[in-house]
This record gives structure tokens, C-alpha cells and sequence, in this order.
């Protein structure tokens, strides 16, 4: 089992403290100590604010809660995939199916996917794109592409996500763009994505991480004392095609592997 990092007192910062017992517990304080020990889960208190549990999540993930969360969440991802009609979802996905798999092209790449939910592709098998596809081959509901962009926190959910998903995503992106002027660009020929003039940016492109999840980053060098400016916009469809949460890891997993590209470029 993974060793949390952290103590009860960081637990009891981010807790109401009320001492309300909604948890069954006497006091904020031994519910701090419970989740150390793991008897309790972060959901047993009603009370506690999404935003603070989500920058603690994000704090101390290095090897505690996110490795646990996220191996459960795979493990409970195809366990659901089982049950799928592949040949109906197929269609209302972008994906194809043939016999018991069903293909999906991420990034100008096929991703294969069979009825246990494991994972295989034409290059190399990127490990953190598993859980956001099957995330999104069984969600529950689906819609077409609309051509109307949005900001990452009008996405359903987006408000309690956006300070983790400015830190991780956004900003570790302009930096990459500020330090690497021709990323973007190559980002376009690498990952089948498309330039567009429309936007008022200096680089403005759509990449397809997933066939209904376009996603378009809008780029803005620094100028004399103006800092340069990164926003990524959604298409409006991605509130009903993919969860908050794989949309984040979708995008965080995505930067991650820009910054290695940006690493072999140099
Ligand atoms: S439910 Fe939350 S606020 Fe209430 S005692 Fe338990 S930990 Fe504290």
C-alpha cells in the first residue's frame, strides 16, 4: 500500500472544523487522523469545500492520493467497459468498432481498445490516454461537435477544477510556448491538428485529443513589458461528452508530453 505524505494537521487545515459529526466521528480532528489512517475517505465529510481537497489532492499526490484514486478509477473504468453496446456507442463517439474493439483516433493516432478495457496503439502506448478514453467510451451521454468555444470553466464542473487546471495546464504550456517559439506550431504537424486565423492570438490552433473533445489553444507572445497570454478553449460539446476530471487529465497528460517533445527539440 502507498505511504501517505502527509499528517492529520494538514488534513485538519483544509476541514471545516466545525465539529459537527456529520462523519460519525467525535471531532475534525479525528477525522484528519482517520484519513491518515485510512479508515475514513475524504466524501465522508458532506461539509468540506471541492476547491481545498482538490489543491490538497494536488499537493500531496507524489505517491499518496492520486496513485490510489487513479488506479481505482481505471479499475472501476473497465469493469464498466464490459458492459457497453460498442457497435451503438461507436458512432455517437467518432470510433469504429470491429469484432470485440473498438478503435479511436486520438492525435492523429489509433488508439484499440478490447472489452476488458486494456489498450493498444500503431505508437507507442501513452499510459495516462487509458483513462480518459475509457472515460469517455462509457460515459453516459454524448453530443455532436457545436463550433462554439468555451473557457475551461463554463465546462460543467469547470468552476472547482480551473485553479488546478490554470497551475497544471495553462501556465506550464505558455512557459513552454515562451521558451520554444515554433512548439505550437509543430504541434499542428505532429498531432494532426489545425492552424486557425480567426482568433485574435499570435498562434491560435485545434488539436482532437479525442474525436468529440476539440480543444483550441490560443497562444499570445510577451511584448515589451506584457507577459505572454495561453488560454485553451473547449468546444461547448465536451460538458456532455467527457467528465470534468478526465477533461483535466486529458489536459494535464497532454502538456506532460508536450514538455518531453520540447525536451527532444531542443
Ligand atoms: S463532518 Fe466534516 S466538519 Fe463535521 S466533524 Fe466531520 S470532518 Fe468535521
Amino acid at each position: 500500500m502507498t505511504k501517505n505524505t502527509f499528517k492529520p494537521l494538514d488534513v485538519y487545515k483544509i476541514l471545516p472544523q466545525s465539529n459537527c459529526q456529520k462523519c460519525l466521528l467525535p471531532s475534525c480532528l479525528a477525522f484528519a487522523a482517520a484519513i491518515v489512517a485510512g479508515s475514513k475517505k475524504f466524501k465522508d465529510c458532506p461539509d468540506l469545500d471541492h476547491e481545498a481537497m482538490t489543491s490538497f489532492s494536488a499537493k500531496y499526490q507524489s505517491p499518496g492520493l492520486k496513485e490510489v484514486n487513479q488506479a481505482e478509477f481505471l479499475d472501476k473504468l473497465q469493469k464498466k467497459m464490459a458492459g457497453i453496446d460498442l457497435a451503438a456507442v461507436a458512432p455517437l463517439i467518432g470510433a469504429t468498432v470491429k469484432g470485440e474493439t473498438i478503435t479511436i483516433h486520438s492525435l492523429g493516432k489509433d488508439f484499440v481498445l478490447n472489452r476488458q478495457g486494456d489498450m493498444s496503439s500503431e505508437c507507442h502506448i501513452i499510459p495516462w490516454v487509458q483513462a480518459p478514453l475509457l472515460s469517455y467510451i462509457t460515459h453516459q451521454s454524448h453530443a455532436d461537435i457545436t463550433g462554439r468555444w468555451i473557457s475551461f470553466r463554463e465546462i460543467k464542473g469547470g468552476i472547482e477544477w480551473q485553479g488546478l487546471f490554470t497551475s497544471r495546464c495553462e501556465e506550464p504550456l505558455r512557459q513552454l510556448a515562451d521558451n520554444n517559439p515554433d512548439l505550437l506550431t509543430d504541434l499542428v504537424t505532429l498531432f494532426a491538428g489545425k492552424a486557425v486565423d480567426w482568433y485574435e492570438a499570435d498562434i491560435a490552433l485545434i488539436l482532437y485529443p479525442l474525436p468529440k473533445i476539440p480543444m483550441l489553444i490560443c497562444y499570445q507572445a510577451p511584448e515589451d513589458d506584457l507577459q505572454s497570454k495561453l488560454t485553451i478553449f473547449f468546444d461547448a460539446c465536451c460538458s456532455t461528452n467527457l467528465h470534468i476530471k478526465s477533461i483535466f487529465t486529458l489536459c494535464s497528460g497532454l502538456v506532460q508530453m508536450f514538455a518531453k517533445i520540447a525536451e527532444h527539440h531542443r
